[in-house]
């Protein structure tokens, strides 16, 4: 069966994503990227974002897993912040503090590292209905941004690991 998450080696992952502009955020097309992008990450079992040049969409959107980071999963950040959906993010501020975490990615299947990441990074983006937010964060979600930002940018999480090795199965790729 053809992998419903574009792989490493296809062109769309190196393309720098254009902005959404913002008058087409309400209109059909990107509102069914978006819920292609949901479906296709919540089939993921260990799917913690996906970025739209992942399903081979070179726009700025990335979406967070409500399973992850919903109010009932393992990171519980949902109950004070309902984005799940970034289109054109930035990250605007960034810890100087940097940390070696372990990483995977959707799109580099069968692959984990090992990368030094900014532990806190603050995103202004614009949610599914048009309307600008700025979220901080630290920990996964604060990986998960910066990962998703690289992603928007064509660049992947080998490009930049320190160390890359094989596995089986991952947790909380992106
Ligand atoms: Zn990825």
């Amino acid at each position: 069966m053809e992998d419903p998450v574009v792989q490493v080696g296809d062109p769309v992952l190196r393309a720098t994503a254009a902005d959404v502009p913002l008058a087409d955020i309400p209109s059909e097309r990107v509102q069914e990227i978006i819920r292609h992008m949901e479906t296709v990450l919540d089939a993921e079992q260990d799917g913690a974002a996906l970025a739209a040049p992942q399903i081979g969409v070179p726009l700025r959107i990335f979406v967070l897993s409500r399973r992850v980071f919903g109010p009932e999963g393992p990171e519980k950040l949902a109950s004070k912040d309902p984005h799940f959906v970034f289109i054109n993010p930035t990250i605007t501020r960034r810890s100087k503090r940097l940390e070696r975490m372990d990483e995977g990615c959707l799109s580099v299947r069968g692959r984990y590292g090992t990368i030094r990441r900014h532990t806190r990074a603050t995103v202004h983006a614009y949610n599914e209905h048009g309307q600008p937010f700025t979220r901080g964060a630290s920990g996964l979600l604060a990986q998960a941004f910066q990962h998703e930002c690289d992603h928007l940018d064509g660049t992947l999480f080998t490009d930049a690991a320190e160390k890359v090795w094989d596995v089986e199965t991952t947790k909380h790729k992106r």
